[in-house]
């Protein structure tokens, strides 16, 4: 797979040109703040939780887990793998900004499942440059949600480990369905 060849197509509709959806995104923010009226809150979520997640375009995290401004701290990656960078993150959140639980979202239809580790070698034929960070790519959803509650389970860093909960988001259903650490 080469990696230039990744790169979509087709996707030129309504938006196109350099700067033309920050521009929307900076003029749906004027209507925003317009409306907006300080929350007074302070930094620590509400709900004491972290939810790691993938990305992904189609999850909405606070539709789908009802979560309101303020309940919960959203750290999202391709494929919501717990990466070094991720227990960075959730450190502080625990350390720092008082969280307790922490629930992983992988979801179908993941990009991630398409690609391989031959994406690094890929991409040093073409860049000249091996990355340092792994693809952490995966083939079994399932299994990869395991491991990230493994990964947080196990991080010498973090202060709490008891409530770590995994599950796999239907990107078709909206359900979320949970994954047996075991
Ligand atoms: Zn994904």
């Amino acid at each position: 797979m080469s990696t230039s060849a990744a790169v979509p197509t087709g996707s030129e509709g309504a938006i196109s040109g350099r700067g033309a959806v920050t521009d929307r995104l900076v003029e749906a923010n004027q209507r925003y703040a317009a409306e907006f009226a300080d929350p007074g809150m302070d930094a620590r979520p509400v709900l004491k939780v972290a939810v790691v997640a993938c990305m992904d375009a189609r999850l909405d995290l606070h539709a789908a887990l009802g979560l309101e401004l303020g309940d919960c701290h959203t750290i999202r990656n391709a494929g919501g793998v717990v990466t070094d960078d991720v227990i960075r993150s959730l450190t502080i959140s625990q350390r720092a900004l008082g969280t307790r639980s922490v629930v992983l979202i992988h979801h179908t239809n993941c990009g991630m499942e398409t690609i391989t580790e031959e994406f690094r070698h890929d991409l040093e034929m073409e860049v000249g440059q091996r990355p340092s960070w792994a693809v952490e790519s995966f083939r079994d959803v399932d299994q990869d949600v395991r491991q990230s509650m493994q990964r947080v389970r196990t991080s010498p860093f973090l202060l709490s480990t008891e409530d770590v909960r995994g599950f796999v988001f239907d990107v078709r259903t909206g359900e979320l369905r949970e994954v047996d650490a075991a």
